[in-house]
């Protein structure tokens, strides 16, 4: 698309977007299929190289669809349209239907390799036009009213109508704005590996009621799936990631079924990660002036209902379409909180009472199969 397309009277043609994870990358092929300059600064070497796997939503994969990049992560990932319960001996207890939260032009669920949905955005990016800065970051935003001047860690100095910043849970751009967020622990650990997918996986599956708070798995393409393992926060000290199949193999006893099988063929070596379950959410508003933080900056979710690349997506699709909608970047911002923060926050609220629940499943009125399809109903409404 040409500059041309932005909409009459749109005052926002240049954006600095700090953070090229799965918000910022989205963004920034948004706003430039729009017709705005945009500069992506990223603090690594590199926009892709992520691992693991990631469960994507409808309204994920209805967010990638609309700025035009569904297609090719289509190509690699694997399409489901169901969850399945089971017990830690591997019986099914249910099986529920996701409902179509992207709509009719995408399935109801796709597990992906994350590193593939990276790389499908780092090359929309820069074939949209986007400039992309390596190894950079923002050191100063100095908002003038009517434009932002940012200054860079190498030196330049960006002038700009809108900052974003999508740089994650710790982002740096939030205390650079005066927005005051803590960032808390759930009291979760997850363990996620890659594995080879066996053939009798189809769909994502959890286990309920095992030695840990709950297994589960995704397939993420034709050959490979991951598998996760909740269980308490252990010492920060096994935080990370290495060769610990061993390690994971040893916890994760007492499950049977496809995840057993998938366990046990595990090497020893097999790389693992551990991290806590961590959570924020920056009240209304997540704009100061004329900078804004979005995605994981503004409100990261513990994974319960697999929903936080969604809602981070939705953010920078509707974002897009706002600031360049034609409305002053104040009302725009303001338009933004009214339309993101009601969604996010219920999922958010619902995710925490899952992970409640699922620390604690004696909970009087625990109902996590209720909250879950709750949940996933309500976000069949457009974002
Ligand atoms: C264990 C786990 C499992 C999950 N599983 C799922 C799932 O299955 N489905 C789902 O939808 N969601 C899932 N999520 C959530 C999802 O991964 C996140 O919500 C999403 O990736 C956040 O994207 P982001 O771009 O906002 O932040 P990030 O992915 O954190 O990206 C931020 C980017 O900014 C860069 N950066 C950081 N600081 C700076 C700086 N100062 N300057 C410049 N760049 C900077 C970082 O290097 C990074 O590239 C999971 C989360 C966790 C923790």
């Amino acid at each position: 698309m040409s500059q041309s397309q932005s909409q009459p009277g749109s005052q926002v043609r240049r954006v600095l977007v700090v953070g090229g994870g799965i918000t910022g990358g989205v963004l920034s092929v948004a706003l430039a299929r729009k017709g705005v300059e945009v500069v992506l600064v990223e603090l690594r070497t590199e926009l892709t190289g992520i691992g693991h796997g990631i469960t994507l939503q409808g309204n994920a994969l209805k967010a990638f669809h609309d700025i035009g990049v569904y297609d090719r992560i289509a190509e690699k990932g694997y399409a489901f349209g169901n969850l399945r319960l089971r017990t830690a001996d591997g019986h099914v207890i249910a099986e529920i239907p996701t409902p179509p939260m992207g709509g009719d032009a995408v399935p109801p669920t796709m597990g992906a390799v994350r590193a593939d949905v990276a790389q499908v955005l780092a090359d929309e990016a820069v074939a949209a036009g986007v400039d992309v800065r390596l190894g950079t970051t923002v050191t100063a935003i100095d908002d003038r009213g009517d434009h932002v001047v940012a200054t860079l860690s190498d030196g330049t100095t960006e002038t700009v109508d809108l900052l974003v910043g999508a740089d994650g849970i710790r982002s740096k751009v939030r205390g650079m704005l005066g927005i005051e967020a803590e960032v808390h622990p759930v009291g979760m650990g997850i363990w996620r590996v890659v594995a080879d997918r066996p053939a009798d996986m189809e769909c994502s599956e959890v286990y309920y009621g095992g030695p840990k708070y709950k297994a589960g798995y995704t397939p993420i393409s034709e050959e490979l799936c991951y598998a996760f393992l909740l269980e308490e926060n252990l010492d920060r000290s096994f935080v990370g990631e290495g060769p610990n199949g061993a390690l994971l193999k040893e916890r994760g006893q007492g499950y049977g079924g496809i995840w057993g099988r998938v366990r046990d063929s595990l090497p020893d070596d097999a790389v693992v990660n551990y991290q806590w379950i961590e959570t924020v959410c920056v009240e209304d508003p997540w704009y100061r002036g004329r900078s804004i933080g979005v995605g994981d900056a503004a409100h990261a979710c513990p994974p319960l209902i697999a929903q936080g690349a969604a809602m981070c997506s939705e953010d920078a699709v509707v974002l897009a379409e706002l600031v360049t909608s034609g409305l002053p970047v104040e009302e725009a911002l303001a338009a933004f909180m009214a339309r993101r923060f009601p969604r996010v926050k219920m999922v958010l609220d619902n995710s925490l009472t899952l992970a409640e629940w699922e620390m604690h499943p004696d909970t009087p009125g625990a109902d996590p199969g209720r909250i879950m399809g709750q949940t996933l109903h309500a976000l069949c409404a457009p974002a």
